[in-house]
């Protein structure tokens, strides 16, 4: 579909109380393709009087509407937004390829599971309940309600950024809270959207909001409200540790989902065409730009030059190029802020003493002109020291290292202020569950990369997170707890 076939001709608005609208002030912001370095629509940007009504919308809603709403019929109205979204998935897939690069390809794989995260949790809620305690005291009668929370802010990042809007929202609504959603100002379009199908789908106004603009101070007036229950944050740790820190003035529930560098442990005895393919994905997949991407390739050195033999040669004939066309496995980077980004990491690297290549040259054509374009690229050489071991990059870069002994991999793998996955790769069964206790993070995949789904809890460890998003966890944490104690 081309750009005029998905875009919308005026600027996008917010969604505040059921209605679309401007902000208030009037002022829009420009949202930029990566792949021309052009704009590519104008969108409303809210400022902290747009956020108090959004806000103050939500709360009406929860009052008057959502917590009393049934929880099957929560359910139906979420399954219903389920079809509604199912039926848009292709023009979605669109919007987010010209707004955040991604291949078409793999724009239409991932938000075609988008239905199936408003499905999930559909089908959860209606298990979510309170128990009966048998406390040792016979003159009462102990129980437990699961409530909701209230309102919720839900701060979204650029990498997927309809994904992880619906992975956020979805369990919120379910649990009986109302939200408003911030999402990222490099990607807004898609989540625009999103909101403009909401009151087709029977939710009533102001139970989902929508307000655009940049993490200050539109993000920074939802995280500072005192009527704002609960900040759901996905995006960088520095961010995050700021969003900490403002949360605590209201002691706001949190779920932090923050950056990652996690490691790739590489056994001589392992399937090496697996463990390749994994780490090409790593790379390649939304141009790095992925969380719970390995990005600390750790082989066992007896094999090391075979694994990287067989990963360069796929490094080689990867397919880059504009965003829109099918065989593209590659774009553009977000923007070309987030290139430059890691084209200084390039410079960081190679002052430390490590040695970045690139596998494919980019130079004289004209289909990856824009800056936002990198090829993909290993850094060989380095320890784990290094900067370039130690901070996210966020680009399709990884570090390359090699280790003699089992304690040396996992010395290496643990050591790091992430915690958010890993993965390793083994045919040693025992080996393989040593490592699965031995390692320190959220998610621990054995020969299989690092794979979330909306059914099983994703969440790290120390500076990578607090609390789990996907899984039923999700949705427990969007309750709160009231203990009942009824006198016999
Ligand atoms: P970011 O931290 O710059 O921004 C994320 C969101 O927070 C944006 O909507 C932004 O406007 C907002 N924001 C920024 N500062 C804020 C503040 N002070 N108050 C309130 N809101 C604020 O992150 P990004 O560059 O958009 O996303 C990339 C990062 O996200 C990477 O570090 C990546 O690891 C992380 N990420 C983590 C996960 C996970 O599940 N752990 C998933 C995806 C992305």
């Amino acid at each position: 579909m081309k750009r005029e076939d998905v875009l919308r001709k005026g600027p996008y608005p917010l969604l505040i109380d059921g209605k679309e609208v401007p902000s208030l002030s009037g002022k829009t912001f420009t949202s930029i393709d990566p792949s021309t370095g052009r704009a590519l629509a104008e969108v409303h940007e809210a400022g902290p009087e747009d956020v108090d009504l959004a806000v103050g919308a939500a709360c009406k809603a929860f009052e008057s509407a959502w917590r009393s709403t049934l929880p099957r019929e929560r359910s139906k109205k979420l399954m219903k937004l389920a079809d509604l979204l199912a039926a848009r998935v292709e023009a979605l897939s669109w919007i987010e390829c010209y707004d955040a690069g991604k291949p078409i390809a793999a724009s239409r794989a991932w938000l075609s599971g988008g239905p199936g995260t408003l499905e999930y949790y559909a089908g959860c809620l209606l298990g979510l309940s309170g128990e009966t305690l048998d406390v040792s005291d016979k003159t009462l009668m102990d129980f437990t309600l699961r409530e909701p929370l209230g309102v919720c802010g839900l701060i979204v990042p650029w990498n997927f950024p309809l994904s992880i809007a619906l992975l956020k929202m979805a369990p919120a609504l379910a649990a009986g809270n109302c939200v408003v959603i911030k999402p990222s100002e490099v990607t807004p379009l898609s989540t625009v959207e999103l909101g403009a199908l909401v009151a087709e789908a029977g939710f009533p106004p102001g139970v989902i909001n929508i307000v655009n603009g940049p993490g200050d101070p539109v993000g920074s007036a939802l995280v500072r409200d005192p009527r704002v229950a609960k900040i759901s944050f996905t995006g960088g740790t520095e961010s995050g540790k700021r969003i900490f820190r403002e949360a605590a003035d209201t002691v706001k529930r949190l779920t932090l989902e923050l950056g990652g560098k996690s490691a790739s442990l590489v056994f001589a005895d392992a399937d090496l065409d697996k463990a390749v393919a994994v780490a090409y994905t790593d790379i390649v997949r939304n141009s790095g730009q992925v969380c719970g991407a390995c990005t600390r390739l750790l082989l066992e050195e007896s094999v090391a030059d075979a694994f990287l033999d067989k990963l360069e040669a796929k490094l080689r004939a990867v397919k880059i190029g504009p965003p829109e066309d099918p065989a593209t496995e590659m774009g553009p980077l977000v923007s070309s802020a987030q290139a430059a980004k890691v084209r200084k990491y390039l410079q960081i690297g190679k002052a430390e003493g490590a040695t970045p290549k690139a596998y494919v040259d980019l130079a004289g054509r004209s289909d990856t002109a824009s800056d936002a374009f990198l090829p993909p690229m290993l850094f060989h050489g380095a320890t784990n020291a290094m900067r370039v071991a130690r901070e996210e990059i966020f680009g399709p870069v990884l570090t390359v290292m090699r280790f003699r002994t089992e304690a040396e991999a996992v010395a290496i793998a643990n050591d790091t202020r992430y915690g958010l996955a890993a993965c390793v790769f083994t045919r040693d069964a025992t080996r393989a569950m040593r490592m699965v206790r031995a390692i320190s993070a959220g998610t621990v995949c054995v020969n299989t990369g690092v794979r979330s789904s909306v059914d099983a809890p994703f969440g790290g460890f120390r500076e990578s997170g607090i609390g789990k998003e996907r899984g039923k966890e999700a949705l427990l944490d969007d309750t709160q707890l009231k203990n009942v104690r009824y006198g016999l």
